[in-house]
């Protein structure tokens, strides 16, 4: 069966890459979907769908299960949100999330979501990179080398400081 995992991935980080290389003995394939996939440019929302897919795909390179990433744009009506989402994804069986309005939306279309453990959440979490980033501090030892590799080629941490109006 197909499995589905939606996160923004603002950036891409080893908690995101623990709990797919879980999903990955549960599933025979993993549908990974981009969420908020129309934003980029701003503090909470640095990165645009493309580089989010490009972190995913290469730090996935290794993973012993199919993937497909698929962006998902945001429907500002949460009451059609699970019917947006299966309308653009490959069909998916099992939907894997902690996110309460994400667990709760698919939990009334019938669908049981399947919460995975967090990864050392302290640290591992989009908002505390971000936060590590505007620093100066260091952010790297969070992801993976390949979603350092990408944050380079972008110029992505001089993004996030001009746009937060700090550089
Ligand atoms: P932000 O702080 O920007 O919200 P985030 O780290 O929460 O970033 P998201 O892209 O919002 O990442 O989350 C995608 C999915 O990944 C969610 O289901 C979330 O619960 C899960 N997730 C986030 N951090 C971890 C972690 N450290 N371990 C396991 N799962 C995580
Ligand atoms: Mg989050």
């Amino acid at each position: 069966d197909r499995g589905l995992y939606i996160g923004r991935f603002q950036p891409y980080h080893n908690g995101h890459q623990s709990v797919l290389e879980r999903i990955s003995k549960l599933v025979d394939e993993i549908i990974i979907g981009v969420g908020s996939a129309q934003l980029s440019h701003e503090v909470r929302n640095p990165f645009t769908a493309g580089e989010r897919i490009m972190m995913i795909t290469r730090s996935l390179e290794d993973l012993d299960c199919r993937y497909y990433v698929i962006p998902i744009e945001d429907l500002q009506r949460n009451a059609l949100w699970v019917a947006h989402v299966r309308s653009m994804a490959p069909p998916f069986e099992r939907v894997f999330s902690s996110n309460p309005l994400v667990v709760e939306l698919f939990r009334e279309r019938g669908i049981v979501v399947e919460s995975p453990e967090m990864y050392e959440r302290e640290s591992h979490s989009g908002t505390e990179i971000r936060r590590r980033m505007l620093l100066g501090e260091n952010w790297q030892e969070l992801v993976p080398p390949a979603v350092v590799d990408v944050i380079e080629e972008i110029d992505g941490v001089k993004r996030l400081c001009h746009i937060s109006g700090t550089d």
